[in-house]
This record gives C-alpha cells, structure tokens and sequence, in this order.
C-alpha cells in the first residue's frame, strides 16, 4: 500500500518529529493553518476512525490532549482546535487516520465553523434515537 502518513509515521520519509513512541508519530503540518499545526499519526494503518482499534484511539486521544497543552504552552495561543476528519466529504485528505492539533489565535484567518441545519426537535430526537439504537 502506498500511504505516505505510514512512510512518515514509520521514519522512511523524513519529517519535523515533535514526538515519537511504539504506537505513534506527531510532526509538523507542512501546510499549517497557523505557525503550531501539528498531526497526531499513529505508525500502523488505519485509514479513519472507522478502523482504527479502540485501544490506538484511546491513546490517541490522550496523546492529543498533551500535544494540545505543548502546543498552548509553546505558540502562547488563545485557544487549540483538536480536528479529526473521516471521508472526503469530512475534509479527509490524506486517508490514513490522523488528529490534527491547531493552535488558534484571536481574529485569526482559520476558518472552523459551520452554518445551522434548517430541522425540527422531533427530527432531531429520531436521529438521537437511531444513533442510541446503533451504539
Ligand atoms: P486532512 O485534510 O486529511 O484531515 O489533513 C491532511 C493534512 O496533512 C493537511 O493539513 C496537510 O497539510 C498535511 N499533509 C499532507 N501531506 C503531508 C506531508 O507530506 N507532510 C506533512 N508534514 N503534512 C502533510
Ligand atoms: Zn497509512
């Protein structure tokens, strides 16, 4: 298979590694959003959340959460957006699962946000109730 984040997460293409451990790899953004950007990637494939193992998830997440207070602590930021997307329609680019980590800065140029859904509360309980029924 040829994923360039398995290249990268596995050191066989060089990248600016602000961390590394037996499951994970987190570099630099080449294109950041801001000066900061970093991508949590885990070293064995997993093409989204779908996939990848409840125990990589977990760690993943965790390890977000440090790299988030770094990232404060480091860029001195305003706020950390932590951003995961599945499927291209999610904004998923590169598809072998990753967590993003942007450091956020008052009146800055990082477009996050999205519009309201014209719906109503008994559409909004079906699908709660769908969702409940398929966990
Ligand atoms: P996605 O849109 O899939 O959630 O995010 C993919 C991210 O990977 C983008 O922010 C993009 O800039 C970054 N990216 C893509 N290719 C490379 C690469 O070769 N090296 C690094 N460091 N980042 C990459
Ligand atoms: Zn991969």
């Amino acid at each position: 298979m040829d994923c360039i984040f398995c290249k990268i997460a596995n050191g066989d293409i060089p990248s600016t590694t602000v961390y590394e451990d037996d499951d994970f790899r987190v570099i630099m953004d080449i294109n950041p959003a801001n000066l900061g950007h970093c991508l949590i990637l885990p070293k064995t494939h997993a093409a989204n959340i779908y996939d990848i193992s409840e125990e990589l998830t977990g760690k993943a997440f965790t390890l977000a959460k440090k790299i988030a207070k770094a990232v404060q602590k480091s860029t001195d930021c305003d706020g950390v957006n932590i951003l995961q997307n599945n499927g291209e329609a999610a904004g998923q680019t590169v598809f072998h699962f990753h967590i993003h980590v942007i450091p956020r800065l008052k009146d800055d140029d990082v477009k996050m946000s999205f519009g309201s859904f014209k719906t109503d509360s008994e559409s909004i309980a079906a699908i709660g109730e769908k969702i409940k029924n398929s966990l």
